[in-house]
């Protein structure tokens, strides 16, 4: 058996032979706790019918330990300098393929297609680089791969913002657009002592379990993610003043607006932030036809 990449002396050792410094500008943080990383593997429930996708191999500490467990890891690493690292870590590995690409610009169906045939299930692994974890997130879930789930590591704050539950203050247009698509839940509160360099913030890893439909089924999804943003728009308004300033004419349009919320069965006194997405899909619906027969 080799040694493990995740330890404080193996991965200096990785640094020193090839010269290698942190770009902070690439959110580079690396996990050196290889506890931590099998509990990452353990929440993510891969097994060897998984094709793993893993944002940011870094120089192949988790990218190691998931490659123990799936049939398959394509990783997508965007420093060129960590491919002649990475290819030395994991030459015991037959099963990793390492893709030098930036995850936000990568065709990510098409180049994952060939490499994920015959396995029965694709999920996304990954310690993200954290200047980028929504876009990221939101391209996995929007771009139609077929994914099962998604256990990252990221910044507690958005792992709260993503999890939030109405009626709470990281409840917001964040926690709509990822819970449309998942059922997302914070499995580990990781303490920033088990990276080089450490982070500035307190780290967490969520798992989005992507829903097979959306969570509320509307006519029309662009509206709907624009009425969910107009009711966050003013935190202290209500939904009824949040809606009128928002909606062309609203100030016109304030009765129709209030039967639209009365048909939604939603108490125009109430504030955006108290809805659940059935309530934001309702609305929604109602709305799209008064904008609709103007
Ligand atoms: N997986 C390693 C670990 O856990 O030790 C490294 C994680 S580090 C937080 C983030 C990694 O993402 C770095 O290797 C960085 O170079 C890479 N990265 C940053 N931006 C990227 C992008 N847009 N596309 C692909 N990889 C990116």
């Amino acid at each position: 058996m080799h040694k493990d990449i995740a330890t404080p002396k193996r991965t200096k050792e990785i640094m020193d032979k090839y010269g290698f410094s942190f770009k902070k500008s690439l959110g580079q943080n690396f996990l050196i706790d290889t506890n931590i990383l099998h509990k990452i593997v353990d929440f993510s429930g891969i097994t060897s019918t998984t094709a793993a996708i893993e944002i940011g191999p870094g120089i192949g500490a988790l990218t190691e330990q998931i490659a123990k467990k799936a049939g398959k890891v394509v990783a997508f690493e965007i420093d060129q300098r960590l491919l002649p690292i990475l290819e030395d870590t994991l030459s015991p590995y037959e099963n990793v393929k390492v893709i030098h690409q930036d995850i936000l610009k990568a065709d990510v169906k098409s180049l994952i297609e060939d490499e994920i045939k015959g396995y029965e299930e694709v999920k996304v692994v990954a310690n993200l680089p954290y200047y980028v974890t929504t876009p990221i997130i939101m391209k996995l879930l929007t771009e139609s791969i077929p994914l099962a789930s998604i256990t990252v590591m990221l910044q507690k704050e958005v792992a709260d913002r993503m999890a939030a539950k109405p009626s709470t203050k990281e409840y917001g247009s964040l926690s709509i657009a990822v819970q449309y698509y998942t059922k997302a839940e914070t499995v580990m509160i990781v303490p920033k002592t088990v990276f080089v360099p450490q982070p500035n913030v307190d780290s967490a890893v969520i798992r989005l379990e992507v829903r097979k439909e959306p969570a509320v089924i509307v006519k029309n999804e662009e509206f709907f993610f624009e009425i969910v943003r107009a009711s966050f728009g003013q935190r202290r308004k209500t939904i009824l003043n949040n809606l009128i300033s928002h909606l062309p004419d609203g100030k016109a349009k304030k009765p129709s607006i209030e039967h639209a919320l009365s048909q939604a069965s939603i108490d125009p006194r109430r504030r955006g932030e108290t809805l659940s997405i059935e309530e934001f899909g309702r609305l929604s619906d109602e709305l799209l036809a008064l904008v609709k027969t103007t």
